[in-house]
């Protein structure tokens, strides 16, 4: 099934280390061959074998209107054409920092970079800056992105590859970042108290997504809110992969609380490399040329991107939020249904279009609860869903997304292949 994709697979291994440009792509936590993808559309792809795959991965989160929709295509083959990178101002990127801010609360000034790596690592540079504080506040499990400070105990291929401290950090840096654990606010407070005075922000997936699914828990938002009023601490939303997604608005909107500071990527740059970070006015000011703080790139508010990005919001008006979620509902449901009437220890996770099938009775309220799930159960499910066409994210700690292709023809389809799936395994 995989011949060609083994061959590029040997052949891509020579050039390119593990032959991937993103080490979860190599499909190290769950084995066997990735297969090396040709084309996609709406909620299909297709690989080099000429295999069909039903897409829940949807490049980690960017496919929010389906692969290659004709309106996208159609703007950035407008686009390309009028040039593909000037390094200078233009309208379209006022366009879309427009639309960021009126969509998302907390977020009065926007600057874009090109990947969510770096506006996770911009967004804490302003931190610190704005607040003349160097600590930070991070949650064992959530990923944001590969800069030093980050790659501590942080999520999805990082955990699957054993290396939540990879080599190449300094002390210095991992002294800096302070671990608390998701949905404990206790864990919080005693980290805040420790170090009085010193922590500049607490940065947070509010839906875990690089864990598989784990929604916050118990206004455990609303007390990082009043945690950081008190003590003057920047509280940064990483929505990389909530925002535009689980809401019009992300998380801030979904859950009713406003960060002073946000950062975006993958539905932003309607799948291309372009992410964002935002924030409070006064927050914001500090960065160049308004103030001090440092951040630039050559490629930033490309205008090819840009386009994606307008194009997709464009497509993301209220209805589609009422769509997604009921085709997340029909897709949970069916599967809970298929759990029950098997008897089988798992359960299921879901905010929207976000979803997750852990492979433990008991549903996870943090990372700890992920670990405890039964990986080779998962990594023979996941397998036996690639075999049937279903193309899922290949590690237990992942979150699965829709789009607005996956019509409910395909939820039933992709419930009835994760029932021959279930089956195989158990
Ligand atoms: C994907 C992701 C990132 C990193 O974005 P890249 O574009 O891969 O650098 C950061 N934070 C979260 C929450 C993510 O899901």
């Amino acid at each position: 099934m995989f011949e060609r994709s083994e061959e590029l697979l040997t052949r891509a291994r020579k050039s390119i280390p593990g032959g991937v440009n993103s080490p979860v792509r190599a499909f190290t936590a769950v084995g066997g061959t990735p297969p090396f993808i040709e084309r996609a559309e709406g909620a299909h792809i297709y690989d080099a074998d000429g295999n069909e795959y039903i897409d829940f991965v949807l490049s980690w989160g960017p496919g929010i209107v389906g692969h290659a929709h004709p309106k996208v295509v159609e703007a950035c083959q407008k686009a390309v054409a009028r040039g593909s990178s000037f390094g200078a101002p233009t309208e379209l990127e006022i366009e879309l920092a427009e639309r960021i801010i009126e969509r998302c609360p907390g977020t009065d000034v926007v600057r874009l970079v090109n990947s969510g790596t770096e506006a996770c690592m911009s967004a804490v540079r302003v931190a610190r800056g704005a607040t003349g504080r160097d600590k930070i506040i991070k949650f064992e499990g959530c990923y944001h992105g590969h800069a030093d400070s980050f790659l501590i105990a942080a999520g999805s291929g990082a955990t699957t590859l054993g290396v939540p401290n990879s080599p190449g950090v300094t002390r210095g840096t991992a002294h800096d970042t302070l671990l608390a654990t998701f949905n404990d606010i206790d864990s919080v407070a005693s980290l805040v108290d420790d170090n009085t005075g010193e922590v500049a922000a607490i940065i947070l997936e509010p839906v875990c997504g690089n864990t598989g699914c784990l929604p916050p828990r118990d206004d455990f938002l609303k007390k990082l809110r009043k945690l950081c009023d008190d003590n003057g601490i920047v509280l940064i939303f990483d929505e990389v992969m909530t925002g535009f997604r689980i809401a019009k608005g992300g998380a801030a909107e979904r859950f009713g609380v406003t960060p002073d500071m946000s950062t975006f990527g993958k539905v932003v740059g309607g799948g291309f490399p372009l992410a964002a970070y935002a924030g409070k006015e006064e927050i914001m000011r500090h960065v160049a040329p308004d103030g001090p703080v440092y951040q630039a790139g050559t490629l930033s508010g490309n205008p090819v991107a840009v386009t994606a990005g307008i194009e997709t919001l464009k497509l993301l008006d209220d209805d589609v939020y009422d769509q997604l979620e009921a085709l997340g509902s029909r897709l949970q449901s069916g599967i809970d249904e298929l759990i029950e009437q098997r008897d089988l220890p798992l359960c299921t996770e879901r905010v929207g279009s976000m979803f997750s099938l852990f492979f433990t009775p008991e549903i996870p309220v943090d990372h700890d609860d992920v670990k405890a799930c039964d990986i080779d159960r998962f990594n023979q499910f996941f397998h036996a869903s690639l075999k049937n066409g279903v193309y899922l994210a290949p590690s237990q700690f992942e979150a699965g997304f829709l789009s607005t292709a996956h019509t409910d023809e395909i939820i039933d389809q992709v419930i009835d292949k994760t029932a021959d799936a279930l089956d195989e395994v158990y």
